[in-house]
């Protein structure tokens, strides 16, 4: 059906940096004058464009490779090889700012749909090549860092040129995808049909359709439109002992529900090439508007009362007091949010009557909660700044501000202590000056997530700084009845923690299910699987 174009065309990220490199700024004037006086700031310069350690793939392996997905899609240029390098969290920013590249791969290699796919992961099973699929390159747990001890070289199986909308039901409303398709991508062949997703992750710009599914993303709209695992009504996987086809029908009781084994995999299991997704009719209006509630306790109680009367908004959000107090989207407006309480958003979409109705409803709820209606002010301001945030990380990096985000999830009986417990280890880690930000996105009737944002000084070592703190969170996480993640998956970074979560037999399935789909592992070696 419709295609996205020219893979050459389409916008890279920045190999240092979050998203577009024309979008990078300074911090604006006022905002640097707060900073240096918050957290005494001085320049931190990246390594400009540093050296990637040369690919260690015998050339006949190019070749082969150039036969099945053809030679322009072959690459081991450095610069395409640099920013197919880790993904885009604070510490893979940090190693790529200091100029350590390590863990580039030998090889991108771009294959055109499932069938290339197949053929590549058959010759690197034949090969001992290590494959990493990448789709947007957005991961946060280091999911596209995989270990290259004993294998004959690392290839970066770059999804890029997969970006076709195969098929519209819309009778059933869904769609089938495949998953190179970025976010804007996505919406933008959808709407074509007047149909919508509805995952609007904060990295939506640059994450594509298969890492969403490899990571259990979950979308700033997750109140109304759901995380994106429960879009996923079927998938089609290929593996190093053969092809996956799973999902015949909207619910089965045939045995336990395999689509949820490739759901969070991380490219462990196999390589997802298409996905269906369940697609709602585009929305005729969007409404945001803001709340203000006198404590963090108070609206997070008015959430679960939303949730539990099943009358959840489309997006719904609640800042803390401190990161009501910094206003996140817009840069040139930090600090400027200094009327205390804690700022909730409240988004309605739908048809001009669905959207009345249900805020008026919604309303007459927090109202009678005790909140305080703001008007759409703050809500708008919101959703017009909502993917900015990534790119004031970067430029308070360039002025040695250690920033970095991690989330939670728990049931509504234990938020308080895990929201506290979280809270007091940031800020213990951290030290004084240090600002521990907090945001509830995604509510569900029995529980919510924690999302922390932190800013601090950084050390002469950020990242050996930052690793320390988050060893601890860790810790904390686990010990107050958190879940180690709630949409950012496992990686390699969360890997210390899952066998607490899932428990021993946990594990032993992952390694059972690792044995029966990559016996060999071949497939992202040392992501994902203890
Ligand atoms: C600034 C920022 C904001 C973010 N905001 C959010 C947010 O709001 N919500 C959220 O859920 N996450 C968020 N993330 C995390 C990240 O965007 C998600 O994990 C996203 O789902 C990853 O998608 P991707 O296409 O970039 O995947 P990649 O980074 O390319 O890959 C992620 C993992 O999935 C594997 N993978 C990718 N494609 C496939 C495939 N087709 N088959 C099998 N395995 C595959 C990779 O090997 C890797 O292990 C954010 C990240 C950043 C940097």
């Amino acid at each position: 059906m419709s295609q996205i174009a020219d893979v050459d065309q389409q916008p890279e990220m920045h190999p240092q940096r979050w998203g577009d490199p024309a979008r990078a700024t300074a911090l604006p004037d006022g905002a640097r004058g707060l900073v240096d006086l918050v957290f005494g700031a001085h320049d931190t310069p990246a390594v400009e464009a540093p050296p990637v350690p040369p690919s260690q793939l015998d050339p006949a392996h190019l070749d082969a490779l150039a036969g099945i997905v053809g030679a322009e899609h072959v690459l081991v240029d450095d610069d395409v090889r640099r920013g197919r390098t880790r993904g885009k969290s604070t510490p893979d920013l940090l190693r790529a700012r200091s100029g350590d590249l390590a863990d580039a791969p030998d090889v991108v290699v771009r294959p055109d749909g499932h069938d290339q796919v197949a053929a590549v992961l058959a010759y690197a099973v034949d090969h001992h090549l290590a494959v990493v699929p990448y789709g947007g390159g957005t991961a946060v747990t280091g999911g596209l860092v995989a270990a290259r001890d004993g294998f004959a070289g690392v290839l970066s199986l770059d999804l890029v040129r997969m970006k076709r909308l195969l098929a519209v039901d819309d009778v059933s409303l869904t769609a089938t995808l495949e998953p190179g398709l970025r976010g804007p991508e996505t919406e933008a062949l959808l709407a074509e049909h007047g149909l919508t997703l509805g995952h609007f992750p904060q990295s939506f710009e640059f994450a594509s359709i298969g890492g969403f599914a490899a990571t259990r993303s979950s979308g700033q709209s997750s109140a109304g439109f759901g995380r994106f695992d429960a879009m996923v009504v079927g998938l089609r996987a290929a593996t190093p002992v053969g092809d996956l086809d799973w999902g015949v029908a909207p619910a089965s009781a045939a045995g336990p529900d395999l689509r949820q084994v490739l759901l969070g995999s991380e490219g462990a299991f196999g390589v997802i090439t298409e996905i269906t997704v369940r697609v709602r009719r585009l929305a005729e209006i969007k409404q945001y508007e803001g709340w203000r509630w006198a404590s963090f306790a108070d609206g997070s109680a008015a959430m679960r009362t939303l949730a539990q009367a099943q009358l959840l908004p489309t997006v719904l959000r609640l800042s803390d007091e401190s990161e009501t107090a910094i206003n996140l989207a817009d840069p040139s407006a930090i600090g400027g949010q200094g009327d205390g309480g804690c700022l909730m958003v409240v988004g309605h979409e739908g048809t001009a009557e669905q959207v009345a109705a249900r805020q008026a409803a919604v309303a007459a709820v927090l109202a009678g909660l005790g909140g305080t209606a703001l008007g759409s002010e703050p809500g708008e301001a919101w959703a017009h700044g909502r993917f900015n945030a990534p790119y004031l990380r970067d430029s308070l990096l360039d002025v040695g501000v250690l920033v970095e985000t991690l989330e939670t999830a728990t049931f509504w009986s234990r938020v308080p202590q895990l929201y506290a417990s979280v809270k007091q280890t940031l800020a213990d880690g951290l030290g004084e000056g240090s600002l521990v930000l907090c945001h509830i996105s995604h509510v569900y009737e029995t529980g919510c997530s924690l999302y922390f944002t932190v800013a601090a000084k950084a050390a002469v070592d950020p990242l050996a700084q930052w690793l320390v703190v988050k060893d601890a969170v860790g810790d904390a996480i686990v010990e107050n009845g958190g879940t180690i993640t709630h949409h950012h998956a496992i990686g390699t970074d969360h890997k210390p923690w899952l066998a607490a979560e899932v428990g021993q037999v946990g594990v032993e399935v992952l390694r059972g299910l690792k044995r029966t789909f990559d016996p060999t592992g071949v497939l992202n070696p040392g992501v994902l699987v203890p």
